[in-house]
């Protein structure tokens, strides 16, 4: 009699995204033995690839600590979680953590669109694939579960030649501006701007906000969709082989990490 051994059977995850989200939920897999494959079509206004990075406990907040948590051991076993200090205009100091986007991103995603998702399946590039299912398309994972209310809201970050001191400055209470070599020999400005509606005024505002730090003439703009979700950060069951998750908002890290580990440890067993 022929013996199948039981890792031989098991499916291969198939990721539709490769943001923040998705890419953690491929790392977390492989690093536990489950194959998975990344469809990424590069949509134009993606956000994790404007994302700063960082987080802290106190940005949670009673709401999603336990997301924080459950994320920070994933983070530092795929990346290695790093410190930031960054410079008040008072000259006081503010730390925080921080996993360059470049670390997480997904390499070589497939670039194709996932035109179709079902239970176990998805449909790309005119052809079906077979497996586990997680959908991690951001403000585009309406298309997959309608009614869910996905919406996004958009901000842009840019970069500017030359590594500078890092610096922040608070802009009102839940909002901060940083400055910092998110990437070396650059240094990436953010002012936390997240619009419903984005015209070019709030680009300019984001680059007299960063002029006010002595940054100007980026030499790269990123614009992306943070995903929201009504109700809070979503993870839904969809089918018996097909998880969704989305509502990243301004917490794409850890969010991306605590659902990636609530997958592999909890869903695919
Ligand atoms: C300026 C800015 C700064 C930010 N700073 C921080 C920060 O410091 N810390 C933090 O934690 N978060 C930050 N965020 C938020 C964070 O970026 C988001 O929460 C996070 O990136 C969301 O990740 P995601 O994977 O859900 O979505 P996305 O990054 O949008 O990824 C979804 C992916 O799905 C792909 N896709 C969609 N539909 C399909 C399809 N049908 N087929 C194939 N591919 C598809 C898209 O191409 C896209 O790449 C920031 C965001 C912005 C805009």
């Amino acid at each position: 009699m022929h013996i199948v051994k039981s890792e031989q059977l098991m499916p291969t995850l198939l990721i539709v995204g490769g943001g923040l989200f998705g890419s953690q939920a491929a790392a977390y897999a492989r690093r536990n033995g489950i194959e998975a494959l990344v469809f990424d079509a590069a949509m134009t206004g993606a956000a994790s690839p404007a994302s700063a990075g960082l987080f802290k406990e106190e940005w949670a907040g009673k709401k999603l600590c336990e997301h924080f948590h459950y994320a920070l051991p994933v983070l530092d076993l795929l990346y290695g979680v790093g410190q930031i200090s960054l410079r008040r205009d008072d000259d006081s100091r503010e730390s925080l953590l921080f996993v360059p986007p470049r670390l997480i991103l997904e390499p070589s995603p497939i670039r194709e669109l996932v035109t179709s998702v079902g239970d176990g399946w998805i449909e790309a590039g005119g052809r079906r694939h077979e497996g586990w299912v997680y959908v991690a398309a951001g403000v585009w994972c309406e298309q997959f579960l309608a009614g869910i209310g996905v919406y996004g809201k958009a901000g842009a970050s840019f970069a500017f030649q030359g590594e500078r001191e890092g610096r922040t400055r608070q802009l009102t209470r839940s909002r901060q501006a940083v400055a910092f070599v998110r990437d070396p020999g650059t240094t990436y400005f953010s002012d936390g701007a997240a619009e419903r509606e984005y015209t070019q005024e709030h680009d300019q505002q984001t680059l007299n906000r960063a002029a006010e730090m002595g940054l100007t003439n980026p030499i790269e703009r990123y614009c992306g969709y943070r995903p929201y979700t009504p109700g809070g950060p979503l993870f839904h069951k969809l089918a018996s082989r097909t998880w969704l998750a989305t509502g990243g908002r301004k917490m794409g890290t850890i969010l991306g990490a605590s659902y990636a580990r609530r997958l592999v440890e909890k869903e695919l067993r």
